[in-house]
Order: structure tokens, then sequence, then C-alpha cells
């Protein structure tokens, strides 16, 4: 798979109806503060929670696979309005087939975005695949479109951007 030029791109993105997000990496910035007690703090970016809204506004669905659990993530995509999330799945592609099969889809209409070695399955298998400049140099070369913000800086919204304008509903 290589970079799409413009007009495979546009009709690419115009199918899709499900957009399918990592967590670490795309949806934050990787980091992750350990605290006293061993739990896991991350940031979230305000920007790219308005597009997963913008998203849903739209008709369009979104989902989030992570291999790492975290019930914050969990809540605060629950209030974002994001119904389908699959945490702590070290095989992400099990999880994508389910979410995938309950919605009706094929995988040219769903997208995925993802930034590291687990998230090449679903690159592969996705009708479009995503990543973020900053990502591992495999997911970079398996991404229809890499994002010019990083992962968790705005990313996430920029390929809601390429989404929606490409279904003429931005
Ligand atoms: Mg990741």
């Amino acid at each position: 798979m290589n970079r799409a030029d413009a007009t495979q791109l546009q009709e690419r993105a115009a199918q899709i109806r499900c957009l399918f997000l990592d967590i670490d990496g795309v949806l934050t910035d990787g980091k992750l503060y350990i605290g006293p007690n061993g739990e896991e703090i991350k940031t979230n970016y305000v920007r790219d929670g308005l597009g997963i809204k913008m998203m849903l506004k739209a008709g369009l669905q979104v989902a989030v696979i992570s291999g790492r659990p975290s019930e914050a993530m969990r809540q605060r995509l629950s209030w974002l309005g994001v119904q389908h999330i699959a945490l702590d799945t070290e095989d992400k592609e099990p999880a994508y087939l389910r979410i995938r099969d309950a919605l009706g889809l094929t995988d040219a209409q769903c997208a995925h975005m993802g930034d590291d070695v687990p998230d090449l399955p679903l690159m592969r298998r996705c009708g479009l695949a995503l990543s973020v400049a900053d990502a591992h140099l495999k997911a970079l070369r398996a991404a229809h479109w890499v994002s010019q913000y990083e992962g968790g800086r705005g990313a996430v919204r920029e390929a809601v951007d390429l989404i929606l304008e490409a279904q003429g509903l931005a």
C-alpha cells in the first residue's frame, strides 16, 4: 500500500462510514505519566474531541480500539458519544471485525488511524489507512494519508476534516 494520490484519496474518503482510532500516539501523544500507585495518566486534545463529535453529528460512526486498558479514556470517549470502544485488546483485528459486522459495514467503508505496528493489520484491511506525522515508519509506509499534525495534537481532527470534506459534510 502506498500514499494515495488526491483523486484516490477523495474516492476512498467518500466511502467511509466509520473511523476507527487507536488511542496511544493517535488520540494521545503516546506519553504515559505513571502515578504513585501505578495508574496511567494520558492527555487528550480538545480539538480532536471536537472532531469526534463532528463525525457523530454528521451521522458517521467512530470506534476506538486500543491495546491498553484505560477506564479514564473509556469515560472520556463515552462522554464524547463514542459507542464502540474496545480496550485492552492485544490483537486488534477480532475487535475490528466484531464492530465492523455489528455496524453492517464493508472494509471499504472503514478507515483506521494508527501509529504503530499493532495497527498494521487494520490499516491493510480498511479502505482508508490513516497515520500521524510522528508515527512509526512502518505505519507511515502503510498509510494512504498521513496527517500534518502529530498524534494527540490535532491529527484526529485533521482526519475527520478529510473525511467530512470528501463527503461534502464539512
Ligand atoms: Mg498507538
